[in-house]
């Protein structure tokens, strides 16, 4: 019994490594010999839209399929598709909504690397704490995920864009709330703690006069 399931855990191993070997080969060959290679003139053309950034080139509207203009003149006689945008998937530099930021700290929490800072107070008519700080810092992030999974209100994602190069380091550091906005937040935060006080010097009042 055991001689028969050696030999055919044998010839099971042969057979795995032969099929997988071959589809791997058979995937380098057709990318070889079958599959165009294009070259799309960045950053001439928007990869992220799929449009033109340049006035000279056509605009998306205007391109036919498999978009001529934008090839090398060796690959004009390419017909087959050809995708001119980044994945829909693509993990580029987090975007920030500060309307949909309820100051949980959880992205800020759950990042390795200490990449966000947040900070928030309550203000009336704002479901949890509205941000009064949320800070990026693009040179840090190691674009993981983390804080985008965690964030309840997906007020932190990935946006598609990935041109962050800067001669400054520090502009790679972005606060996304505005200085304005910040003594605004403080100021109706100061208002909010008057009314809870007010409203808490009632409450106490009336439960005195009940007993
Ligand atoms: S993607 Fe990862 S490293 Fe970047 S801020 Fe989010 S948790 Fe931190
Ligand atoms: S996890 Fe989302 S809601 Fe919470 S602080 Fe971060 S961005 Fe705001």
């Amino acid at each position: 019994m055991k001689i028969i399931k050696g030999i055919t855990a044998y010839f099971g191993n042969i057979y795995e490594s032969v099929t997988t070997i071959s589809m791997g080969m058979w995937i380098t060959f057709k990318t070889a010999f079958f599959e165009r290679k294009v070259t799309l003139q960045y950053p001439s053309h928007d990869i992220i839209d799929g449009g033109s950034k340049d006035a000279s080139l056509p605009s998306k509207k205007n391109l036919k399929p498999p978009f001529e203009p934008l090839l090398g003149a060796s690959q004009q006689i390419y017909k087959g598709p050809l995708n001119t945008e980044l994945s829909k998937r693509y993990r580029g530099l987090l975007g920030y909504d500060e309307l949909k930021c309820i100051s949980c700290l959880l992205c800020a929490q759950d990042c390795p690397i200490d990449v966000i800072r947040v900070k928030g107070v309550k203000i009336e008519g704002r479901k949890g704490k509205a941000p009064t700080t949320f800070r990026i810092d693009y040179s840090k992030c190691m674009f993981c995920g983390f804080c985008v999974e965690v964030c309840p209100t997906d007020a932190v994602f990935f946006t598609r864009r990935f041109e962050g190069a800067t001669f400054e380091y520090r502009t790679l550091i972005r606060e996304f709330i505005s200085p304005e906005l910040y003594l605004e937040r403080l100021q109706l935060a100061e208002v909010a703690k008057q009314k809870a006080k007010v409203k808490k010097v009632q409450r106490q009042k009336s439960e005195e006069k009940e007993q």
